[in-house]
């Protein structure tokens, strides 16, 4: 199940890191492309990722976990900034927000569970920091998007999702939600302080956590997503 090709496009984690988030991606390209993209180290600005899955399942490891992959980029997650020293990243075969958007095969999701389930385990990664590219590059990256079934993964026990309805939230004011928002890890400090910024972080947040209701507007079930999250990872963490 596993084929090893080797990407040249890793350097060394910092020194001060630990593996402590999986972060998905889709590739935005056939399996092809995907494969050669990851593994240029000619570019001009050379890419990787530990693993790649196709959409027929086969996973390729193309970094070794130690070294830090290139896959996140300019990101942030808790106040982190170089989340490709504290993560291991896997990039999916998926064409990508366009007119080729579409659901991730059933036989790719469960390769991914199955290759997640053990780096979950041999890390110890937290359910709350199981994310997606968006989440910790919000204003960049929208991979992998609202198709990317996060409610299944969290069946098979992988990240965390929240419990709707249950937790009632009185205030959605844009200040409670960009607090919300922050304390969950999200960077939301906007350089210009502009509201394109915090409507792309609530957009991340809306296509991970309610992705029937992407509007970039907060609303009630925002709130209550985020409240009910922050209370899972406040009990479990
Ligand atoms: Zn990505």
């Amino acid at each position: 199940m596993y084929k090893n090709f080797c990407s040249l496009n890793y350097n060394v984690r910092s020194s001060q890191a630990s593996i402590e988030y999986l972060i998905y991606h889709y590739t935005a390209c056939d399996f092809a492309t995907s494969l050669k993209i990851l593994c240029n180290d000619k570019a001009e600005y050379p890419v990787s990722a530990h693993y790649l899955i196709d959409e027929n399942g086969d996973i390729y490891q193309l970094v070794d976990e130690d070294k830090r992959a290139w896959h996140a980029g300019k990101s942030s997650w808790e106040g982190r900034e170089d989340i490709n020293s504290w993560s291991i990243g896997i990039e999916l075969v998926n064409p990508g927000h366009g007119p080729h958007y579409r659901p991730f095969p059933k036989v790719q999701m469960e390769a991914l569970a199955h290759l997640s389930l053990q780096i979950i385990d041999r890390y110890k990664i937290k359910p709350w920091n199981v994310l997606g590219h968006a989440d910790i590059a919000p204003t960049r990256k929208i991979d992998p998007g609202e198709l990317f079934n996060w409610n299944w993964l969290a069946l098979q026990g992988i990240g965390i999702m929240p419990s709707l309805g249950i937790v009632s939230a009185s205030n959605d004011s844009l200040e409670m939600i960009q607090e919300l928002l922050k304390q969950y890890g999200y960077g939301i400090d906007s350089p210009d302080g502009n509201d394109s910024h915090i409507q792309a972080v609530v957009r991340a947040f809306q296509m991970h956590f309610t992705p029937s209701h992407i509007t970039k507007q907060p609303n009630v079930e925002t709130c209550q997503a985020l409240l009910s999250l922050l209370e899972k990872k406040n009990k479990k963490g």
